[in-house]
């Protein structure tokens, strides 16, 4: 699946805000927002000294595009997940970041086992995690409540986990989840609730950007 491939740090500066795409990088000087904060491009820095007042549009859409920046997902599925999340009871704003939130690479992240979404994709991608004992390797895939998510066994004695285990626990692990550093075994407790969306998103503005 096609996916981006530019430089990340300039998605945050584009939306003005740190979407933390980078890990560890993302809480140092050397994060670009501390250097660079104003849009990329040659007129980035002067567009942002004459800044007019934003139209409604102009902050749905800006909102969407940090959402789906955030969780890494391209546009047409994005859409399919806001189509689900309004076919599900509650509010859809909710509903649709819960979606997001249940998304594998994002529960691999969650849990401490990768330092960003995409790191965490790309571990999934290498099919290092198991679902329910059964290998799994699709990014977008949904967990459920009791769902148990593990590094495989052959995967288990990789220089990577062996290191990452070491760190794990410099992140608290959503109250969703829980997770047994020694085993590297993380399990779906409950849905997340909005309350557990650590990231600072205004969703009402996605659901108006697409219900125009
Ligand atoms: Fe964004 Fe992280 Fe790059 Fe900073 S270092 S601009 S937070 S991706």
């Amino acid at each position: 699946m096609a996916r981006y491939t530019g430089s990340v740090c300039k998605l945050c500066r584009r939306e003005g805000a740190k979407l933390f795409l980078k890990g560890d990088r993302c809480m140092t000087s050397k994060c670009a927002m501390e250097r660079r904060a104003y849009a990329p491009g040659d007129h980035g820095s002067a567009r942002g000294r004459r800044q007019r007042k934003p139209s409604d549009y102009a902050l749905q859409l800006r909102e969407k595009q940090k959402v789906r920046r955030i969780y890494g997902v391209l546009e047409r599925q994005f859409r399919r997940y806001f189509a689900e999340a309004e076919r599900m009871p509650g509010l859809t704003g909710e509903n649709l970041l819960q979606l997001l939130e249940r998304r594998l690479d994002n529960v691999v992240y969650r849990l401490g086992l990768a330092d960003s979404r995409a790191q965490a994709r790309q571990l999934v991608n290498h099919a290092h995690l198991a679902v329910n004992g059964r290998r799994v390797d699709i990014p977008s895939y949904i967990v459920h409540v009791g769902d148990v998510i593990q590094v495989r066994e052959t995967s288990r004695g990789n220089t990577y986990f062996k290191d990452h285990a070491k760190s794990l626990g410099r992140r608290t692990t959503p109250p969703w989840l829980t997770l047994d550093p020694k085993t590297l075994e993380g399990r779906v407790t409950a849905l997340p609730a909005r309350s557990d969306v650590d990231i600072t998103l205004n969703e009402q503005l996605v659901v108006e950007y697409y219900s125009r």
